[in-house]
């Protein structure tokens, strides 16, 4: 038998702050969840600095996260200078969209193409009622500034909730009927109570077959850096369709990300409680060499994992404030 390439782990999503102006069900559920004072904020030379050890471990794509980093003042310099790092060749964000059509020019002009918008919902009364916000116009117009500017790939993410937005999935994936953007369904994972989520959950294979009545959905091949996606492309549309599977079947064994959290721990695993601290050592003078060990050893953990907590027991429901840890 062939031994399996050991993969590489080249993927590092940073989270750049825990402040969001939207409350997401799923995502702020908890009530106790509290932002961190400011201090405890990694500063931007601080995320460089990381960013330039992770570089030498191998990390070749980073995806700016929080939180809302179009939250965050100075954000275009740091992506600039995130872009300007040996080693690192793709920078890419993610955001909720709501400041999106006022950034939108500036954050094209660091060079970023690559951006991903959170959007679960088309219709306002929704909307308020998953993000607790009044900005689905302001997305919906970012969105359009964005695709008309040229960033590519432009990804739609859509959280599916069964018996809140389920009944939306075709008319969200009509999105990519007409321009040429990815919209991507991601299956809830439990950051919730365990009854918020079995109440909600629904598999991507239910939604698939929801949007059958679109026509034959024809697989795309696999990016070597491609995230957890499987892609597809449908006749007649010039987007593309992806879903996102991380709890009907998890993706452990060819994830290739490590997360950092907006207070500087190192997450070899979403769903895991494994963290290491990276800030102490920062502002402790530790060594590049030190902080490279400390990424190197998170590495190998991940190696060690074959599948994550919750999607193997499905009974380790957890304080888990993706605002903070960045999803
Ligand atoms: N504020 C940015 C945004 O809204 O895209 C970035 C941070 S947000 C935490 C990143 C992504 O995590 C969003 O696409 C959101 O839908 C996803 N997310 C958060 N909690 C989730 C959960 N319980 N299950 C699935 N996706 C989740």
């Amino acid at each position: 038998m062939e031994a399996e390439a050991p993969r590489q782990i080249n993927y590092l999503r940073m989270s750049i702050t825990d402040r969001c102006q939207l409350r997401c069900v799923y995502c702020t559920y908890w009530r106790e969840w509290e932002k961190q004072p400011p201090a405890e904020i990694l500063r931007y030379e601080e995320l460089l600095r990381l960013a330039a050890v992770a570089a030498e471990a191998g990390v070749r794509k980073v995806r700016v996260t929080g939180g809302e980093p179009l939250l965050r003042r100075g954000l275009m310099g740091f992506l600039q200078e995130l872009k300007r790092l040996p080693g690192i060749n793709q920078v890419c964000l993610t955001t909720n969209g709501a400041l999106l059509r006022e950034l939108a020019p500036a954050l094209y002009n660091t060079g970023v193409r690559h951006l991903n918008v959170s959007l679960d919902t088309l219709k306002q009364d929704r909307y308020r009622q998953i993000t607790g916000s009044d900005n689905l116009p302001a997305v919906m117009a970012g969105l359009e500034r964005a695709a008309s500017l040229g960033f590519h790939p432009l990804k739609i993410n859509c959280v599916v909730l069964r018996g809140i937005n389920d009944d939306e999935v075709l008319d969200i994936a009509r999105l990519a009927r007409e321009r040429p953007l990815q919209v991507r369904f991601i299956e809830l994972m439990p950051t919730t109570s365990r009854t918020w989520w079995q109440r909600h959950f629904l598999s991507m294979t239910e939604v698939r077959q929801r949007l059958a009545v679109l026509g034959p959905l024809e697989p795309l091949a696999r990016e070597a850096a491609a995230g957890p996606a499987r892609t597809f492309r449908l006749p007649g549309f010039r987007g593309e369709l992806g879903f996102i599977s991380p709890m009907s079947e998890h993706h452990c064994r060819t994830c290739n990300r490590l997360r950092l959290s907006s207070d500087g721990k190192i997450r070899p695993c979403l769903l895991g409680s494994q963290e290491l601290d990276l800030k102490e050592p920062l502002r402790q003078g530790g060594s590049d060499g030190f902080i490279g060990f400390l990424f190197q050893e998170a590495i190998r953990l991940k190696h060690r994992k074959t599948g994550h907590s919750l999607a193997c027991s499905g009974s380790c429901f957890r304080d888990l404030p993706m605002v903070s840890i960045g999803g």
